[in-house]
Formats: structure tokens, C-alpha cells, sequence
């Protein structure tokens, strides 16, 4: 008889790993949690109806990574490939969404039949958020910035966050014909899938991850050019609050997502230290797919987790075990004071790593050991510090000048200030 084994790209997950998923699990609750999210549990399979009517028949999920199959009733059943359609479907269902906004989140595996390498299977777990009755910009920002508090309170360092605008859907359609155009003079140049989608989905062109198409993809008109008035104002004041809050991001006209039904924000949050397979958090706005599943037009934005990649990242940085801070003090008499200082910020920032220097070495020998150590920041309290109540900051690793920042200000905005100054 032959070996019982796991489906290719389906992994297990035995212990201890499963203490790291709980863990995890548990944080994007809390985070979720602190922004008003209710958890909504939905089923593995759906019709697939809800699948190809939702995602769009021209994507690559519809088209070929699907598990779709006729159970014994003869009905066309689907393992679902991502979570916002069944959400949809459920809350339409349900009338959860009649006299309310809801703000829901759901946890899961997803199923795709990929190609399995590392970061891509085809059995995936994520944490999916929807924000459902909401139109722009705010609830726009607020999720961008759920998710950069996600990431601090996680630890996570050296992600990107990328923003885009498709548009409404009259402007899609004006860009629309504007691509027909463009990808219609260069035929000979466009493969096969792309031709395919010329006449029934330009826009997906966009998405194509042939490199023989990324130049012309390059020279595409933009849709900026496309976009009117309050479009630009909307996308405009999303900036506005990231910029407010310290939140870097930026702007790729190129993003356009997997799916189809998106409108308007687009965002993506993507690190370099996982390889190809960077994406760790994806999502926008989606204010045509309510009406479309049978709802009454309803605005709505979402995004989801890949849980496989953060954890990938949270080892690898986690195994790199840099530490954050160092405090030194300049001379014996401030040495009270830096243990202070340091007990201080683990209250206020527990996810940073910080070491505190400890013995009489002089101030030189300190901020080696701060150097050899790994840490991104040295922490100087001296004499005019202490009098001052501030602390010098200084770079380690190449962020910047050095700086003098009022002790206060360290505290209450620790890990911020610290991420923000290490981009
Ligand atoms: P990619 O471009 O990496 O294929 P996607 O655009 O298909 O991603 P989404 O459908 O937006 O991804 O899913 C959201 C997140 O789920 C992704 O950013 C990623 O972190 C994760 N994810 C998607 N597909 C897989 C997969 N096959 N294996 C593991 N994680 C995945
Ligand atoms: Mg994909």
C-alpha cells in the first residue's frame, strides 16, 4: 500500500508551531478588537457561484486555482480561495448589514491550487477584516492604520506600504477604453492571457506577472489621469491622515489587485525579506460587490492577512534578534537613572528589544558594546539630559542625526518613533 501523505502545498501544523499561530492569532484578535471588529464564522464551502460572480471570471483565482467540485446532489461546490465573497453572501443572508455598518473579521484556511513554493500553498490560513456601510476616506485610513498598529504591536520591522487608486467604476470605465487602446496598437507584444483579457478585462493586464509584459505594462497610460475631482480629493485626504499619524507609504499607479472587485483604495503592505512572496497584508474597497451579490448598494472595504508569511517574518526577525535600544549613561550618576529610563520604555514599549547598559564602563567603551550589540539606537542620558528630562538619540545603523527628544515624548510614542525614524 502506498504512504498516506498530505496533499501537496497542505502542511500540517504540529506543535510547538501551533503556541506561534495561537499567539499570533491572538494579537490581530486584540488588535481587531480595539478598533470595534466582531469575529463572523463562516463555512469552508460555498457555491461557487459566489466565487466566479464575485472575484470575476477573467482572474487567475476563477480561472485556475479554484477547488471547485460536484457533490452527490449534482450542485458545483467550491473550497473558498479567499473570504470576502462568503462574507458578503453571510451578511446579505443574514441581514446584518439592514439598519447597520458592521465591522466584522473572520480567521481561516483558503484554499488555491498553486504552485506550492515557500509562502505560496495551497492550503493558507488568513485573518480577513471587512468594514462594511462605510464610504471613504476615513474608514479608508483608519484600517491603513489598523494595520500599521498591527504591526508594531507585533514587532514587525522593514514593511512597505504600498497605495493606489482604481477609481469609481465610470472612471474605470473611462481608463477602461483608454487601455483597449493603448494594449490594442501592441497585439504582437502581448501573450496569450493577455489577449485573452484584452476584450473582456484590460485592466487585469496590469496584474500580469510575465516579465516578457513588463514593459509595456510600464508605458500603460496611468489612471490618474482618469480619475475626477472627488476621487483625487478622497484618495487625497486618506494621504493627509497617514501623513498626520507618521505612517509612510507609497504610491504605485500599478497596483490593481487579484480580484476584480475592487474600486478605489488599494493597498498593499510588502517586505523584501520574505523573497518573492513578500506580500504579507493585502486589501481596498470593494463599493460595488454588496449590490452586486443581490445586496442594495452598499459601500465597503476589507483586506487580508497572509498568516503563513508573518509568520515567516516574525522568525526571521525574531532569529535575527537585534535588539532595539541601548541606554548608556554618561557618567556613574546618571547609571540610576538609565536603569529608570529603561524599565520605563519596556512598560511603554514591550515589543522593543532594549538593553541597558549595566557597569562603570566609560562612556566610549558603552557605545561600543551599543554598536556590537546590534541595536539601532543608542539612548545617552548625561548630566544636561537629566537636568533637562530629555534623552539623547543617536543612530546606529545610519538613520540620521542625533537627536535630543524630551523624555516624555520617548514614552508615549516609543515604538512609533522609533519605526518611523528607522525608515
Ligand atoms: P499574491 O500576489 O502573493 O498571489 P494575492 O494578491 O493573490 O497574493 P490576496 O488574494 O489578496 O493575495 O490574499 C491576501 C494575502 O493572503 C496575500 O497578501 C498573502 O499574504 C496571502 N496569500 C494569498 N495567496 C496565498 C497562498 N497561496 N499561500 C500563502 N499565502 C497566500
Ligand atoms: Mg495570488
Amino acid at each position: 500500500m502506498s504512504e498516506l501523505r498530505a496533499v501537496r502545498g497542505m502542511n500540517d501544523i504540529v506543535p510547538p508551531e501551533t503556541d506561534r499561530w495561537q499567539a499570533l492569532e491572538a494579537t490581530v484578535k486584540s488588535v481587531l478588537a480595539s478598533y470595534g471588529y466582531r469575529e463572523i464564522r463562516l463555512p469552508i464551502v460555498e457555491s461557487t457561484q459566489v466565487f466566479s460572480r464575485s472575484i470575476g471570471d477573467t482572474t487567475d483565482i476563477v480561472q485556475k486555482e479554484m477547488y471547485t467540485f460536484t457533490d452527490r446532489n449534482g450542485d458545483s461546490l467550491t473550497l473558498r480561495p479567499e473570504g470576502t465573497a462568503g462574507c458578503i453572501r453571510a451578511v446579505l443572508e443574514n441581514g446584518l448589514i439592514q439598519q447597520t455598518v458592521q465591522r466584522l473579521y473572520y480567521c481561516g484556511p483558503m484554499f488555491r491550487h498553486e504552485r506550492p513554493q515557500k509562502g505560496r500553498y495551497r492550503q493558507f490560513h488568513q485573518v480577513g477584516v471587512e468594514a462594511i456601510g462605510m464610504a471613504g476616506p476615513d474608514i479608508d485610513a483608519e484600517i491603513i492604520l489598523l494595520t500599521a498598529r498591527l504591526w508594531r504591536t507585533l514587532g514587525l520591522k522593514n514593511l512597505r506600504l504600498e497605495l493606489n487608486t482604481l477609481g469609481a467604476a465610470a472612471e474605470r470605465e473611462h481608463y477602461r477604453t483608454e487601455l483597449v487602446a493603448y494594449f490594442s496598437a501592441h497585439t504582437s507584444t502581448l501573450d496569450a492571457d493577455s489577449q485573452h483579457r484584452l476584450t473582456r478585462n484590460p485592466l487585469r493586464i496590469l496584474d500580469s506577472k510575465n516579465p516578457d509584459m513588463k514593459a509595456l505594462i510600464a508605458d500603460a497610460p496611468p489612471l490618474h489621469a482618469c480619475l475626477g475631482e472627488a476621487s483625487k480629493g478622497e484618495f487625497a485626504a486618506i494621504q493627509a491622515v497617514l501623513d498626520t499619524a507618521g505612517v509612510i507609504y507609497t504610491i504605485n499607479p500599478r497596483l490593481v489587485r487579484g480580484l476584480d472587485y475592487y474600486s478605489k483604495t488599494v493597498f498593499e503592505w510588502i517586505t523584501e525579506e520574505l523573497g518573492a512572496q513578500g506580500t504579507v497584508c493585502a486589501g481596498g474597497r470593494y463599493d460595488t460587490l454588496v449590490e452586486q451579490m443581490g445586496g442594495r448598494p452598499t459601500p465597503a472595504i476589507g483586506f487580508a492577512l497572509g498568516l503563513e508569511r508573518l509568520l515567516g517574518l516574525l522568525d526571521i526577525q525574531a532569529s535575527r534578534g537585534d535588539c532595539e535600544l541601548y541606554v548608556v549613561a554618561a557618567e556613574a550618576a546618571q547609571r540610576p537613572a538609565a536603569l529608570a529610563l529603561a524599565e520605563d520604555i519596556r512598560e511603554a514599549a514591550p515589543t522593543l528589544r532594549t538593553i541597558c547598559h549595566c557597569g562603570s564602563e566609560s562612556l566610549k567603551t558603552q557605545m561600543k558594546r551599543a554598536d556590537r550589540s546590534g541595536a539601532h539606537w543608542a539612548l545617552i542620558i548625561g548630566p544636561d539630559e537629566l537636568v533637562a528630562d530629555a534623552v539623547t538619540l543617536k543612530p546606529l545603523r545610519g538613520q540620521g542625526e542625533q537627536r535630543r527628544i524630551a523624555r516624555r515624548e520617548l514614552l508615549t510614542d516609543a515604538q512609533r518613533l522609533l519605526h518611523r525614524a528607522s525608515e
